[in-house]
């Protein structure tokens, strides 16, 4: 049997025949940069993150970078994240003139330590960069009021959590509904994936949602006037139709997701070599990834490789021990959990399209490596 990691093909056949018409109309009309789809889907994403604007953008980095443009750090401002997380989260702090700061992880969930973010505030940390890591939310509550406290903005990427929800003072709290901007991949690998690059911000923030659709587009308001320096970002109008096209199902694809992911856990419950992922009981996760902590690794994944199973190591290098952040002078075992975590980390295939038969073969194959 094959069981990729991922497997795109799958998704595609099931709405093709809704899509593909959708897309004939964007090309029909012409009208590839800005056009209504765009819109339409900035209010269905900011509806769904329950904020008051959505801004499409070219990529779930340029959704980090923008709203970064927006604070004008200048060289030394902190912004504090995670090292364990996907480059661009800290790649975007560093383009947009800042420092990041790494602080270690909750070994439980993979999400940044509150603990650890408070101790590393200064008087130059200028925001906080939680990762809602494999769609299950960072703690929120904990870490907008140490924001508050001292006037800092938070930014979450939510690239791996659309419509993730955390249950905060009795009340769920969307991704992206409590941050000052929120940022989305539509990354073709994630939740809600484009057929190419594409990403969404949202913020709740009439000012800075000004200053973000000016961004993407030169930093002009109207062609041709330009109030300040942008860039050229824009979420184009055929990948905003395939975007739009798949949201109905995005809920429908997260419960199958979260239905595999009950099932692995309860399979592998009894294998003592084997940590399944520990949800937060206070998040509903969505389960961009599922990953276990294992030992043996790199043995266990290349046997996977070889019985056709497709599973991936997020992330095997902690962003502080990466050699483009060296001159930040981070040493090994400064961030014990974010190492241990690499070390150990082993996801396995989590798609929505994957069928039960699949999922034994995946559950089989680990019990057996280990037996
Ligand atoms: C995918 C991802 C990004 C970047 O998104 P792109 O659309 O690939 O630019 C940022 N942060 C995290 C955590 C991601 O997983």
């Amino acid at each position: 049997m094959n069981v990729p990691l991922l497997d795109l093909v799958a998704q595609y056949r099931g709405i093709k025949d809704e899509l593909l018409p959708a897309l004939q109309a964007v090309i029909e009309s012409q009208q590839f940069i800005m056009g209504p789809g765009v819109a339409r889907l900035e209010a269905e994403i900011a509806r769904l993150s329950r904020a008051r604007h959505g801004i499409g953008c070219a990529s779930g980095t340029d959704a980090l970078l923008l709203p970064l443009k927006v604070l004008q750090l200048r060289p030394g401002d902190e912004v504090i994240t995670t090292p364990f997380t996907f480059f661009a989260t800290a790649g975007t702090v560093h383009n947009a003139g800042g420092t990041p700061v790494f602080v270690d992880i909750e070994p439980e969930t993979f999400n940044v330590a509150p603990v650890a973010v408070e101790a590393a505030l200064t008087a130059r940390t200028r925001a906080l960069l939680p990762v809602h890591l494999f769609g299950q939310m960072a703690a929120l509550e904990r870490l907008l009021p140490l924001a508050e406290r001292r006037d800092l903005r938070v930014i979450e990427d939510a690239a791996q959590a659309i419509g993730a929800r955390r249950r905060i003072a009795g009340e769920w709290r969307l991704a992206g509904e409590l941050g000052w901007v929120t940022g989305f991949s539509f990354y073709p690998s994630k939740n809600l994936g484009a057929w190419g690059d594409g990403g969404m911000m949202v913020t709740s923030d009439d000012a800075v949602a000004d200053r973000l659709r000016k961004l993407r587009l030169h930093g002009g308001p109207k062609q041709y006037h330009h109030d300040e320096v942008g860039t050229n970002s824009r979420l184009d109008t055929l990948q905003a139709a395939v975007l739009l096209g798949k949201l109905p199902h995005l809920a429908a694809w997260s419960a199958r997701r979260r239905e595999h992911a009950a099932y692995y856990s309860e399979a592998l419950a009894d294998v003592p070599q084997v940590r399944t992922p520990c949800v937060d009981p206070t998040n509903e996760h969505v389960f961009h990834a599922y990953t276990l902590r294992v030992e043996r690794r790199d043995e266990l994944q290349a046997r996977l490789q070889r019985e056709g199973i497709g599973t991936a190591v997020y992330y095997p290098i902690p962003l502080h021990l990466q050699k483009c952040f060296s001159h930040l002078g981070y040493k090994l075992g400064q961030l014990p959990e974010a190492e241990r975590a690499a070390g150990e980390v082993l996801s396995l295939p989590i798609y929505p399209e994957l069928a039960r038969p699949q999922l034994d073969y995946v559950i089989d194959a680990i019990r057996g490596f280990y037996r």
